[in-house]
């Protein structure tokens, strides 16, 4: 049977980037970048004025000179302007141009200004260049600054805007088509029978998914009834990229979610995968490059299979060059199996010296989501020793 990593391989030799769309700044972040952005001009874009003092021309003080007409005032937002006489110096404000002649700042505070003097105390030493950010010393005009496929941060799309740009080109995030299936499951608020389930793990997906950055999703509810799966299901596949299915795909008589599947021309890539929970999961492609995973229904296997595979795999399919791994310590000992992949619901804490440990939360089953209340997502053990120790590093997925 599959490994997890042999899953998660397998999905993304079949996700396909989908397109982008240029998009104004002020709808960027949180989304993946699709261009690369280049510096505008030299940055900064000319010798820059890092302090409110004055601007002069430092040989001149270090020949001696401690007493220097003021010349005029160089504001932020003016051309350039020319000192004079070495011998004097011009007031500057930050982030103005440093004046011509002049190529180095003493701010306000070292110095006394009397009348139009400014007076620099002897023992003061003023070197080249002090206080000034000079032309070009950050990036190069045409320097690249941000590749395509990284997600847009604040810092990110503050470079976009210092590029110049108005929109930026980014990814559209796809809207999944979230599909029940169960005789069983009644929709919270309605009445509910003894014999019946809340359709609850709908919303557990739902809200995985609005929290990892995909804000709309549609849904459905589809009866154990191979008929009417295959008649809505066709309809889905019309007018979703992404259809993500939970529950009937085990080996109950009733489970007919994976041949319906595939009698509508969806390629099954893998079903099954050496794992605990979520043993049962089912990944396939529609004919036009749809991707179609197929949950198992058990609400802990559910959240755990959307947050391992999926929500990865729309990551990619927005473009999303490299994702960023999390570990966590073991904070107690796990007892595996040697034969399956575990992943064990756990809660962060970090201690005081910066590490971040996991504390794994023991459910009764796959069917005890209430025992998830608290945890921050799961852990991940391959199989193996029986046991880990406290202290392992293991590999942290975040609800
Ligand atoms: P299945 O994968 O369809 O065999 O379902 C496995 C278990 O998960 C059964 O006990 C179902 O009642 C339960 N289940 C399936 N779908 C849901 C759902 N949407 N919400 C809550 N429980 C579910
Ligand atoms: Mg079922």
């Amino acid at each position: 049977m599959l490994t997890p990593a042999d899953a998660e391989l397998l999905i993304a030799q079949h996700v396909q980037v989908l397109a982008g769309r240029a998009e104004p700044l002020a709808r960027c972040v949180g989304r993946v970048l699709r261009e690369d952005i280049f510096a505008e001009r030299d940055q900064p874009p000319f010798d820059r004025v890092m302090m409110d003092g004055i601007a002069v021309d430092s040989a001149v003080l270090r020949a001696g000179s401690r007493s220097l007409p003021v010349e005029g005032l160089q504001a932020a937002g003016i051309p350039a302007l020319t000192l004079a006489s070495k011998n004097a110096c011009i007031e500057v404000t930050t982030g103005a141009v440093l004046p011509q002649g002049c190529d180095a700042v003493i701010p306000v505070e070292r110095i006394e200004l009397v009348a139009s003097e400014a007076r620099i105390p002897p023992e003061l030493a003023i070197a080249e260049w002090q206080h000034v950010h000079r032309r070009g010393s950050d990036r190069r005009q045409g320097d690249m600054l941000l590749a395509a496929g990284v997600r847009l941060g604040p810092a990110e799309v503050a470079i976009i805007a210092g590029a110049g740009k108005s929109q930026a080109l980014i990814s559209v995030p796809p809207v999944p088509m979230l599909v029940s299936t169960g005789d069983e499951l009644v929709e919270p608020g309605m009445p509910i029978l003894d014999h019946q389930i809340r359709r609850s793990n709908v919303y557990g997906m739902l809200a995985a998914l609005q929290r990892h950055g995909f804000s709309e999703v549609s849904l459905d509810h589809v009866r154990d009834d191979a008929a009417v799966l295959r008649q809505q299901l066709a309809a889905h596949l019309q007018q979703h990229p992404v259809l993500l299915l939970s529950g009937g795909v085990s080996m109950g008589k009733l489970d007919f979610v994976p041949s319906v599947l595939e009698e509508l021309g969806v390629r099954r890539v893998f079903h099954r995968i050496a794992q605990r929970p979520g043993k049962p999961l089912w990944f396939g492609v529609g004919d036009a490059g749809q991707l179609v995973f197929a949950l198992p229904g058990n609400p802990v296997s559910t959240l755990v299979c959307l947050v391992r595979y999926v929500i990865p795999a729309l990551w990619h399919a927005l473009g999303l060059r490299q994702s960023v791994a999390e570990s966590a310590a073991l904070a107690e000992p796990v007892v595996v199996r040697d034969d399956t992949t575990t992943f064990v619901p756990a809660r962060l804490e970090s201690d005081d010296t910066g590490r971040l440990w996991a504390v794994p939360q023991s459910g009764n089953n796959s069917g005890d989501f209430t025992a998830l209340a608290g945890t921050d997502g799961f852990i991940e053990l391959p199989p193996g020793p029986q046991s880990y120790a406290k202290g392992f590093a293991a590999r942290f997925y975040r609800w």
